[in-house]
């Protein structure tokens, strides 16, 4: 889910998702919101809700950081630290975790151009890191009627261009649930080495990002039907 809201709903999610096959959860506990007055996150209780979930699921968790101030605490707690589009040039931070051997799932800035990105993964490796995962996470353009673009093209650039792991997060690209999936094939048919997706056990109740959350059926319906394209691709889910 965007954020983690509450024991039931990450527990929950999590569940239903493991069940679907994914094996990462990835929910926000520190949320990079636009306004002030938006849903901040649960912080350091949400992280231990996470916790709980992964006691209960079997799976590594990752969240979102945004202060330099915060690694050491995730090195401890987190298996895989998001680095969100908003802070992609947070420079600081960047170093810091360079310093630590966790994955760093790296996503793109918002109008982030695809050298500036793997610039910013160099902040991370100069520091003794290798441990990095891109992911695209579309685009600002002038098109309105989907939250970002989409940069499909990024993920063979960045498989020609870097030997870093590359995956796709459709959901905050797309901004609504119905073209997750389309997008989803499109990303596994481009190369992409992995998928990141909203899933909310209800997400018209959802804190964050409802609109593009699937639910828990709908992911398992998308599931399969990337399953089946990443096997004609010659891989598995
Ligand atoms: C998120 O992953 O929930 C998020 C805030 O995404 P982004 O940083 O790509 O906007
Ligand atoms: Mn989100």
């Amino acid at each position: 889910p965007c954020s983690v809201e509450n024991y039931d709903q990450i527990t929950d999610t999590a569940l239903k998702v493991r069940a679907s096959g994914a094996n990462i959860l990835r929910g926000g506990a520190y949320k990079p919101r636009t306004s002030p007055y938006a849903f901040q996150g649960l912080k350091l209780e949400g992280l231990a809700l996470l916790e709980q979930a992964k006691e209960l699921t079997g799976m590594p968790i990752c969240t979102e950081i945004m202060s330099p101030k915060l690694v050491e605490e995730f090195d401890r707690r987190v298996d895989v630290i998001q680095v969100g589009a908003r802070n992609m040039q947070n420079f600081d931070l960047l170093t810091e975790l360079g310093q630590t051997r966790k994955p760093i799932l790296l996503k793109r800035g918002l109008s982030a151009t695809i050298s500036e990105w793997l610039m910013s993964a160099e902040y991370i490796m100069a520091g003794g890191n290798p441990n990095v995962i891109l992911c695209e996470r579309g685009i600002r353009t002038f098109e309105t009627m989907v939250r970002n673009n989409l940069d499909i093209s990024a993920v063979p650039l960045l498989k020609r261009q870097s030997h870093l792991p590359v995956i796709v997060d459709p959901s905050h690209a797309a901004g609504m649930a119905w073209m997750v999936e389309p997008l989803s094939r499109a990303a596994i048919a481009a190369g992409a080495d992995g998928l990141m997706i909203e899933v909310h056990s209800n997400p018209k109740a959802a804190l964050c990002d409802g609109a593009q959350s699937l639910d828990p059926e709908e992911f398992g319906r998308l599931m399969a039907s990337v399953t089946s394209r990443a096997a004609f691709e010659g891989k598995r889910m």
